[in-house]
């Protein structure tokens, strides 16, 4: 399998990442991509960038290091109602928008009925183009509900490869990533690929992804990373024109 884009990293934008925007854009060429997302932590998350970040991103130039680039973020999902720390109005504007559940912003103490609630609402807004890192045991969810609502939403479910190295702190990664795919392949719906990279040396790395996609013998064509054609019309930049 040839995945062309990676929809999901991180620069020394987002405070624990250490390279910069063209580092990574270099380092996603090197691997043979051909498009890379940049989705910077949102206000929420200690230590990231701030609002005016992501209102001034058109000043960054599209095409780097002859890659197709995107600038947008990663999203903070607060609560279970899908509160989310970006409004509307800054989120209509990015190339791409990454909704995920991370700790400080969110905690540890809800349920899987609220997990899956909170995924839902998120899912149901506009903008929202991808759940990202929807593997994590940690906050459980109802994975064949959020399948079903991926599809009717039109948004991707994420594939991060970040969540299945051996050190990752997500929980049971692999055994819910491949029940996620095995409702995805049953409804038919699409995913998308993200390294999820903090660093260059994994932009654009897919290397255990690749191992589950295998495992699942999970069709090409729901893969939307391998095709920039069948990526473009999930991404907010696209879908507005
Ligand atoms: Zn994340
Ligand atoms: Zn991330």
């Amino acid at each position: 399998m040839k995945f062309m884009a990676d929809t999901h990293a991180h620069s020394l934008m987002s405070g624990h990442a250490y390279s910069t925007i063209r580092e990574m854009a270099a380092a996603a060429k090197r691997k043979g991509l051909s498009a890379l997302a940049l989705t910077e932590h949102a206000p929420d998350m200690p230590g990231t960038c701030g609002l005016y970040y992501f209102q001034n991103l058109d000043v960054i130039p599209r095409e780097m290091e002859g890659m197709r680039m995107l600038f947008g973020a990663e999203v903070n999902i607060l609560t279970p109602d899908g509160s989310i720390d970006l409004s509307e109005n800054i989120c209509k504007d990015l190339d791409i928008v990454v909704a995920s559940i991370h700790v400080p912003c969110y905690g540890l103490e809800h349920s899987k009925e609220e997990n899956t609630r909170a995924c839902l609402e998120v899912m149901k807004k506009p903008y929202i183009n991808i759940i990202g890192h929807p593997d994590d045991g940690r906050f459980p969810v109802d994975y064949e509900t959020i399948v079903k609502a991926a599809k009717e939403t039109e948004t991707l479910l994420e594939l991060n490869n970040s969540s299945l190295r051996p050190a990752s702190f997500r929980k049971g990664t692999r055994e819910n990533l491949k029940e996620m795919l095995m409702y995805c392949k049953k409804y038919e719906v699409p995913v998308t690929t993200g390294s999820d990279a903090h660093v260059d040396a994994d932009a654009g790395n897919f290397c255990y992804v690749e191992e589950v996609l295998e495992e699942c013998n999970f069709p090409e064509e729901l893969i939307m990373t391998t095709d920039w054609e069948k990526l473009k019309p999930y991404l907010n930049c696209y879908k507005q024109w």
